[in-house]
Formats: C-alpha cells, sequence, structure tokens
C-alpha cells in the first residue's frame, strides 16, 4: 500500500471513507492522521508479529528497558522516516491537495515525561529497534501526560495534558494479557514440609491492562514493543466502597508525578511505582515460563533495566516470584535478580534521590517490605564482616535507616550493574555520591555516556541540513552515525559553509516566523539565536543567563555608543508546579523580555523571547535554527544533558560548563570550538566541602553585578516588584548555592567571545562545521552498543 504514490492514494482514499463514512473532501486533517496511522499500523504489523517470533524461536536474550517516563513526542513523522516511505506519502498527500506537514501538526505529542530522563528513554527505544537489537520499553500509559504549560501575565499556568483525547492510534489494547496487582493486606507466614510460606491476604486488587505500541527502527524489520500499562479497577473488587475503589484504582495511571507533598500523594507514587513493577515483571515472567517452564535460567535469557530508582522494586518482586511461586533458596533466588537486573543513575541532587517512609511503605506493600528488610539484613551482616566494628558506615549504608528505605541503596545492592550517564558524573558518583559503594562493589560501577537519536533530532527535525550533510558525505551516517566526522574535511570549505549559513538563515526564518505566531514578538532573523531550553531549575542557571541580559540592556543604556551584535535570547521551559522559586525565574525572564523588547533605544540589539510549552514536537524546531546553545549549569550539577547534543548536532556552538557531557563535547571538538567558562565540578565541591563562598563579596567588588541584583527589587521591574524578592535573597542572603554570582564576569566574558566569534562569520561556520561533524559520538546508537555489549549481553 506503499508501493508508489497511486497505491498509496487509492488505499488512503478507500480506507479513509470506510472508516469515517465521509467522503475525502470532507474529511478533516484529524481523519487523514487517523487513516494514515492506521495505515502504518497495519503496515507493520507483519514485521511485529515476525519479531516476536524470531526471538521467540531463536531463544533470543531479551531486554527490557523499565521507566517511569516515556517522552516520546510525535511518531508519525518519525515512523514515516523509519519506514523510509516519507516521500511517496507526502507525494501522494500532495496530489490530493494536502500537505503531510499539516497532518503531522495535528499529532498531539506523546508527552509522558518530565525532561531528559524520559527523553533519553525514548531515544533508546529508537537505537535498540535500528539496531535490531530485542529491546523492549515498559511503562505507564497516564491519562495525562506532563501538564501543558500557558503563560498568563508572564506567569506559568498548568494545564491538564489530553493526549489520549482523540485516541491513541499507535497503541493495541490487550486486555487478555492483563496482570493482577495486590497493594495493602497483610501477609499469613506459616511452614509447609519445613518451608516458610508467605500468603498474601486481604489484598486490594488492581488490574494493569497494556497497551503495546510498535517500535519502528530505521531501515530495519526489527518492530519492538512500547507496553504501557493502564490501571483499571479488578473484576470482583472486594469489600470497600466501590466509587472509592474505582476512582483510587484509576487513580494510578491518571497523572505522571502526582503531587507528593503530602502523605496522599507519596502513597500514590509509591504505587505507581510498584504497579509499573508489578506489570512489567509479572509479564516478562508469565512469557518466560511459556517459553521455558522454569525460572532457574532467566537472568541469562533476560535483562531488566531500571531508569533509575523509580522502577526499583523489580529487585523485590523478582525476589518474591522465585521465592515465593518457583520456592527456590533465597540464594538462588538473590544469584538470578542480581544478575538480571541493572541500574542508571541520573542525578546527584540529593532532593532527587528517593526515600520512602517506611510507615507508608510497609503497609502498602507488606510483602514486598519484608524481602527488602531480609535483603537489608543480609546486606548489613556482610557489611559487618567487612567493617567490623564500623558502625557508622553501616548505618550510611544501610538500605532501611531512619524509618526510610532508601531506594538507590536498593538498586546498587540489588543490581549487577551501576552506571551514570557521563564520565564525570560517573566519576562523582563513585568517589563522592556513592563512595562507600564503589569501595565495597567496585566491579559494578561503569559509566555510559548518553546520547540522543540522531534520526529524529537531525534528519527528521532538521531535513535541510540532513540533506546538506548527506550531499557531502553520503547518507551512510543516517545508520553509522560516526561517520559524521567525514563532515570535518569540509569545515574549510567555502562552498559547504555557505551553504551551511543557508541551511541554517532558513531555519531561522522558520523558527522567526514561528516565534511571531507565538508570541507577536518580530525578531530580528539576523541575529544571533541565543537559545537555552530545557527544564526550569535553579542548578540549571536560567538566572544567569538573565543576569547577563539585564547586563547587557544596561550597558546598551547607559553608553550610546556601546554595540553589540544583535542577539535574540530565546528561553523555553516548564517549572515543576510546586517550585515556586522557578515559576519566579520564568515570570521574571517574561518581566525582562517586556522591558526589552519595546525599549526603542536599544535599536533593536537585544530581544527576548520565551516559547511556552516546551515539549519534544517544540524542541524539533528550536534546536535547527540555534547559533549559541546555553549549558551552563553549576559544574557538577548536570549529570549529563542530552540538549547539548541535539544542539551541537544541529550546528550550534556551546557556551556552557564543564559539566556533564559539556566536557566530553569540549574532548572531541577542542577548545577553539566550544566556549567555556565557570568553575569547574572540583572547584565547586570543594567548596561545598567548605562552607560555600561569600556571595555578598563578589557583588560588593563587582558594579555591574551589583546593578543587576539590584535591579531584582528596586522597582526596575515595575509590573512585579515585590516578586523577585526570593531571587534577590537566594543570590545574597542564602549565599547563592549555585555560584551564579560567582561565575558571572566569567560567563560575560565568554559571551563577548561568543559575540566577537560570531562577526568572523568564515570562522564561526567552521566551529559550527565542526561540532556537527564530532556529534556522530553522540548517537544514542553508540550509547546502546555499549550497554548491549557490557551490561546486558545482548547481540542482534
Ligand atoms: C532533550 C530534551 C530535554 C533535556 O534537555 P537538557 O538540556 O538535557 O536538560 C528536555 N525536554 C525535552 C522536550 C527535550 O527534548
Amino acid at each position: 500500500m506503499f508501493a508508489n504514490k497511486e497505491e498509496f492514494k487509492y488505499t488512503f482514499l478507500q480506507r479513509l471513507e470506510m472508516v469515517y463514512g465521509k467522503r475525502f473532501s470532507e474529511s478533516t486533517a484529524l481523519d487523514q492522521y487517523h487513516t494514515l496511522g492506521n495505515m502504518i499500523r497495519e503496515h507493520i504489523s507483519n514485521h511485529w508479529i515476525q519479531t516476536n517470533e524470531r526471538n521467540r524461536a531463536e531463544h533470543k536474550k531479551q531486554v527490557y528497558y523499565l521507566s517511569i517516563e516515556f517522552l516520546l513526542g510525535r511518531l508519525l513523522g518519525s515512523y514515516l522516516m523509519n519506514l523510509g516511505i516519507r516521500d511517496v506519502v507526502e507525494e501522494g498527500l500532495k496530489e490530493l491537495g494536502i500537505q503531510l506537514r499539516d497532518i503531522e501538526e495535528v499529532e498531539t505529542d506523546a508527552g509522558l515525561g518530565n525532561g531528559g530522563l524520559g527523553r533519553l528513554a525514548a531515544c533508546f527505544l529508537d537505537s535498540l529497534a535500528s539496531l535490531d537489537l530485542p529491546g523492549h520499553g515498559q511503562g505507564i500509559r497516564y491519562k495525562h501526560g506532563l501538564f501543558d504549560q500557558k503563560i498568563v501575565n508572564g506567569y506559568q499556568v498548568e494545564l491538564p495534558e489530553q493526549w489520549l483525547r482523540h485516541g491513541n492510534v499507535w497503541e493495541v489494547r490487550k486486555e487478555d494479557l492483563a496482570i493482577e496487582v495486590n497493594f495493602w493486606g497483610k501477609v499469613n507466614v506459616y511452614t509447609e514440609n519445613g518451608r516458610l510460606k508467605f500468603h498474601h491476604i486481604d489484598a486490594e486488587k488492581v488490574m494493569a491492562v497494556p497497551y503495546d505500541m510498535p517500535v519502528i527502527g530505521y531501515d530495519t524489520k526489527t518492530v519492538n514493543t512500547l507496553r504501557l500499562w493502564s490501571a483499571e479497577p479488578a473484576k470482583f473488587p472486594m469489600n470497600k466502597n466501590v466509587m472509592q475503589y474505582k476512582r483510587e484504582t484509576e487513580a494510578i495511571s491518571e497523572f505522571l508525578y502526582p503531587d507528593d507533598a503530602n502523605d496522599e500523594g507519596k502513597i500514590l507514587r509509591l504505587k505507581q511505582q510498584y504497579f509499573l513493577v508489578a506489570a512489567s515483571i509479572g509479564s516478562i515472567v508469565r512469557e518466560y515460563r511459556n517459553r521455558y517452564g522454569h525460572l532457574k535460567d532467566f537472568h541469562q535469557h533476560v535483562a531488566i533495566h531500571i531508569n533509575d530508582t523509580h522502577p526499583v522494586l523489580a529487585i523485590p518482586e523478582l525476589m518474591r516470584i522465585l521465592l515465593d511461586e518457583e520456592e527456590m533458596s533465597w540464594e538462588d533466588a538473590w544469584y538470578i535478580t542480581t544478575n538480571t537486573i541493572s541500574y542508571t543513575n541520573h542525578t546527584t541532587l540529593s532532593e532527587a534521590l528517593e526515600k520512602w517512609p517506611v510507615y507508608i511503605f510497609k503497609p502498602l506493600l507488606p510483602r514486598i517490605y519484608m524481602i527488602i528488610e531480609e535483603i537489608n539484613e543480609r546486606f548489613c551482616r556482610n557489611l559487618w564482616e567487612r567493617y567490623p566494628g564500623d558502625w557508622k558506615r553501616i548505618e550510611e549504608m544501610a538500605i532501611i535507616a531512619h524509618g526510610l528505605v532508601k531506594m538507590a541503596h536498593l538498586a546498587i545492592v540489588g543490581c549487577h550493574s551501576v552506571n551514570g550517564v557521563a564520565k564525570i558524573h560517573s566519576e562523582i558518583l563513585k568517589h563522592r555520591e556513592m563512595k562507600r559503594f564503589y569501595e565495597y562493589f567496585p566491579e559494578k560501577f561503569n559509566n555510559k555516556t548518553n546520547g540522543i537519536t540522531h534520526r529524529r533530532w537531525l534528519l527528521k527535525a532538521n531535513p535541510e541540513l540532513a540533506t546538506l550533510v548527506t550531499e557531502a558525505i553520503g547518507t551512510g551516517w543516517i545508520k553509522h552515525s560516526e561517520q559524521l566526522i567525514e563532515l570535518k574535511r569540509y569545515a574549510t570549505d567555502a562552498s559547504f559553509k555557505e551553504e551551511l549559513a543557508h541551511v541554517k538563515m532558513k531555519r531561522k526564518a522558520i523558527l522567526a516566523k514561528l516565534i511571531c505566531e507565538k508570541t507577536g514578538i518580530a525578531i530580528d532573523e539576523t541575529s544571533i539565536f541565543d537559545v537555552q531550553v530545557k527544564r526550569l531549575h535553579a542548578y540549571k542557571r536560567q538566572l544567569l543567563n538573565v543576569l547577563h541580559i539585564m547586563y547587557l540592556y544596561n550597558r546598551l543604556k547607559a553608553d550610546p555608543n556601546f554595540t553589540i551584535y544583535p542577539r535574540t535570547f530565546i528561553f523555553g521551559a516548564k517549572a515543576s508546579p510546586g517550585y515556586h522559586y522557578a515559576k519566579r525565574i520564568i515570570k521574571l525572564i517574561h518581566s525582562l523580555a517586556e522591558k526589552v523588547n519595546h525599549d526603542k533605544q536599544i535599536k533593536g540589539q537585544l530581544k527576548v523571547v520565551f516559547l511556552e510549552n516546551y515539549r519534544v514536537s517544540l524542541a524539533e524546531k528550536i534546536f535547527p535554527a540555534a547559533d549559541v546553545s546555553e549549558q551552563i549549569s553549576t559544574a557538577s550539577k548536570e549529570a549529563s544533558g542530552t540538549g547539548n547534543m541535539k544542539f551541537m548536532i544541529n550546528g550550534a556552538v556551546t557556551i556552557g560548563t564543564m559539566d556533564g557531557a559539556n566536557i566530553e563535547i569540549f574532548e572531541r571538538v577542542g577548545s577553539d570550538n566550544i566556549f567555556i567558562f565557570g568553575l569547574t565540578a572540583e572547584e565547586v565541591l570543594h567548596y561545598y566541602e567548605n562552607g560555600g563562598y561569600h556571595s555578598y563579596e563578589y557583588y560588593h567588588h563587582d558594579q555591574r553585578i551589583q546593578q543587576v541584583v539590584n535591579q531584582l527589587v528596586n522597582g526596575f521591574f515595575h509590573d512585579a516588584y515585590d516578586h523577585f524578592e526570593p531571587i534577590y535573597d537566594s543570590l545574597l542572603a542564602q549565599n547563592d548555592q549555585y555560584f551564579v554570582l560567582r561565575d558571572f564576569a566569567s560567563y560575560v566574558e565568554a559571551q563577548e567571545k561568543v559575540g566577537t566569534a560570531y562577526e568572523h562569520q568564515e570562522k564561526w561556520l567552521e566551529m559550527s562545521a565542526i561540532n556537527i561533524a564530532n556529534s556522530g559520538y553522540f548517537s544514542s546508537d553508540r550509547t546502546i552498543r555499549e550497554y548491549a555489549r557490557d551490561i546486558w549481553n545482548i547481540h542482534e
């Protein structure tokens, strides 16, 4: 049905009229989108079935990637591209008088994630399938993904996201494969034939119903599966108020990250985590039993990866099945479990390390809690043997301590592999955050530097640049991203650079148009597009960017002879609903935009733009248009970052700190092709260990800092002038935890270099080309090959 455009057109029209019972001329873009989606699903169904059959027949080891987030974005465009049918479809539709782009735009992002962690999971799925590896995702089918952000008067307002409003054409509901999940109740312990038995009684049962989505690789017949679980009432709810039971059950897959400020919210989050794990492991084990009968060699045929600690209950859940259902010895069960499961750590921020109060955990998951207690006791006994008398160390390392269950500790103890997501992050884990664990389990720790699927982020998002790349070096890079390095030869090629400039201008014009439509702000297309898009967080230091813009504005106002190369500062960021400080920064960006954008005196040399509702589909329009990539986190805080890689592959030049994967970008492009500033991680950590620094001194001695900091509270922003006091306080009274003022001068200097470098277009384009050439390493294909080889031991 996609063999040629005539056949495509014929099938498309037939399907559309059949399914919607109306003429094509009366159909909407949404009807057309659904028709196309159904055709694609039908088209790949054979490959989907065959992939599963082949995996079974060949007894291939399977990987399951468990993640509380999958930030997939839109799928239509990516599937058309991966299937190699985009051109046929586009041309066929054109003859029917429709633009494929318009149909793509009606797809709602599958926004089942917050940011980097969830997007990583989505990039990994693409790479697994594209590399023909048997790797599948398991997650939660949230009814509402991450909130939609509206900006009202400069303030963030959150609206419930509605991605399922028009159904989800990519999913298949598999009711017959539902899994029963148990909460609450109690555990009866008794002896039978000399063996301790555990019987979970009076449990509240929830049905986990799977919805399978195909994961289609690029130019391959492999179609893997993303299985998302939906929570539904069990057939025969016991006791309890039925309506309340229904409400509580459905709440489990209602929202991504429900507010967990109170105990009720904490219970819900823990329920979500166990729900994901029990459903996933339940279905993996069921399929395994059907194939092999027993679970004795489970770890040889199955690898389960947990993306951060949210799915860490996979460890006690697999133990429960092996102990209570398979009746294995503790030692055998533990051997299989630890050899099956591996774990990725994503952060060293202490507030992000999960700890659950025992008083919540134990009643909700009584049998799981018993198993964790046993794991903890055995672990502490081993520690005692290794470090006799060292109570402090054992207390620090225990899985349960001071009434809390420490999820990261459980993960490290119960997995065979613990990895960080960039070299520096893995080193910090080994030598600081998880030092004690590294001393005890040195063989478990390793690094897997993150990556992005270069197919979505270059081939799909920036077809203009992709075409230019292909004209230069051929198509090999699409499957072998490391071939992008061949572009290095073109970095000094005048005609290549001219075309590169042309492509960038074209993408800037497209973004400028979008900005004008969305915000009404007319921007100079020839200005430098300086972009910071990522979650709003104090450690990512959007504030440093803002203070620098304020400083530029002050200089332009004070000195009519001072000029700069025109710059457009573009922001996109959602703040967590309960993160009030971050929300004030969003307001600050808007107040600054208001001030700067309307000031005739600065002659359009500065513009500030905030694009609302930052998400994958918007990101795909932003990265191709960026000249400058802002990666300015406080060194040591950003585990890796992946936005930095998406900018780089689109030819933007980074201004950044020596943090996360910025360091590895620096190592590849060299100091001439990146703008590095600020404290190093070593220096930051040294300050922390010695009580911080004195931000007041920097305020006191630097006029520029004094002026911009004062402007936060002195009426400069008359529309919200007491609103920024907490920001002011964070910098002075609270001693500037994220070293914004400490890095200010260094940042200003680096930004001046950026401005100067941009004026030398020939040199700038060379930098841009060198960045693209070196971005091949940061493909998630490379990352996934490393996971497959070092952690999962899986093969094509
Ligand atoms: C890549 C991406 C992120 C992660 O960006 P960082 O700069 O690494 O924090 C967050 N959100 C979306 C929509 C993304 O595409």
